[in-house]
């Protein structure tokens, strides 16, 4: 069997390399190509020989190149572009690009599936497959890198299906390789990590003091409403959870930012803003609100401007840092795991 070499130190590509009686010179020449060339076919290799390809191909595979696009959505604004990706045992995850004025950001999966079942979320329908390996994960930037090159993305979001906080090791052994200047260089200040609100997760990234932003789906701020949204919340209820981040962001010195779906006459009173300030008022927090899409079979109906206006200028009043999300993609379906599920409906 072929030995996958996509995500491996340059040591141990070293260690590979000799075992298959390459040179060690040959392994950071591999290692240039793939992290900072994003080239991931050793035949476009230039500085390779002949006969050292050959041994490449027989022995090696490197997951960029191995990887079945099976669907491919540009927005109309051209902005956000959505993969998704048949992974080498068949299964499939999504991954998104989205172009800001400051750069490009990807959106990744941690998991294939998810098993936190949010009501809201359609990664959640058929539970989680498994984990994500780092080097998976360090993939889905390095395919949407190849296609911008020579430009590159600047951040990453762990936003995608899965809970990253249930594959920690693999989630921050991905953000860790790319923060290494021999491949993306990118800073631990680009890069998020978005919980549900898993607390032992929380306090071990805590523990890692690395100032990685932190982003917690927050969504309701009534216990029975956060539970029927999120069942995570009967495990680890949300004001722990709050708890947590706020240590994270006193550890971290980074701002920890809630996301809150507004969705119509579930979680958008003015009576929810009030509780949603207090409960954050005097934290190092911020609120991103995003209005929901209107999902028919499970009776979600975005709530009017108007009400959203509303909702944003109590947490403003209340001095709560709040910001209103600028919806991208919508017509790619871009909302976490929508692709995915659409398409293995289809098939
Ligand atoms: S919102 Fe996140 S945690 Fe919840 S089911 Fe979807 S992927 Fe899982």
């Amino acid at each position: 069997m072929k030995k996958e070499i996509f995500g491996l130190t340059p040591e141990e590509l070293q260690q590979e390399f000799v075992a298959a009686g390459l040179k060690k010179f040959r392994a950071s020449q591999v290692y240039q190509w793939l992290y900072k060339k994003c080239v991931f076919k050793f035949e476009e290799m230039h500085n390779l020989s002949k006969a050292d390809i050959a041994v490449l191909n027989e022995k090696f595979t490197v997951m960029p190149a191995s990887i079945n696009i099976l669907t491919r959505w540009k927005s109309s604004d051209g902005l956000t572009e959505k993969l998704l990706l048949e992974l080498q045992d068949g299964n499939s995850v999504e991954t998104v690009l989205m172009h800001h004025d400051y750069g490009y950001s990807v959106c990744v999966s941690s998991q294939v599936g998810c098993a936190m079942a949010c009501a809201f979320c359609a990664s959640g329908l058929n539970g989680c497959v498994r984990n994500l390996t780092s080097a998976e994960i360090i993939m889905q930037v390095y395919l949407f890198n190849a296609m911008i090159a020579p430009q590159q993305v600047s951040r990453v979001v762990v936003m995608g299906s899965g809970e990253p906080m249930l594959n920690y090791d693999e989630v921050t052994g991905a953000l860790k390789f790319l923060h290494r200047e021999d491949v993306a260089f990118m800073s631990y200040r680009n890069m998020t990590v978005s919980t549900c609100g898993i607390i032992p997760g929380i306090e071990r990234l805590a523990e890692e003091n690395i100032p990685i932003n932190l982003a917690v789906s927050l969504h309701a701020v009534k216990d029975d409403v956060r539970t029927q949204l999120m069942p995570v919340n009967k495990g680890f209820p949300f004001p722990e959870v709050i708890a947590a981040a706020e240590k994270y962001a006193r550890a971290s010195g980074r701002q920890v930012t809630y996301e809150y779906i507004l969705i119509k006459d579930k979680n958008d009173s003015p009576e929810d803003a009030q509780l949603l300030s207090n409960y954050l008022k005097f934290k190092h927090a911020s609120v991103n609100l995003i209005p929901a899409n209107p999902v028919p079979e499970k009776g979600f109906e975005r709530p009017t401007a108007k009400r959203i206006e509303g909702f944003l200028r109590i947490l403003q009043k209340n001095k709560i840092n709040a910001t209103i999300r600028k919806e991208m993609g919508k017509d790619i379906n871009a909302a976490c795991g929508q692709l995915r599920a659409k398409f293995k409906d289809n098939k």
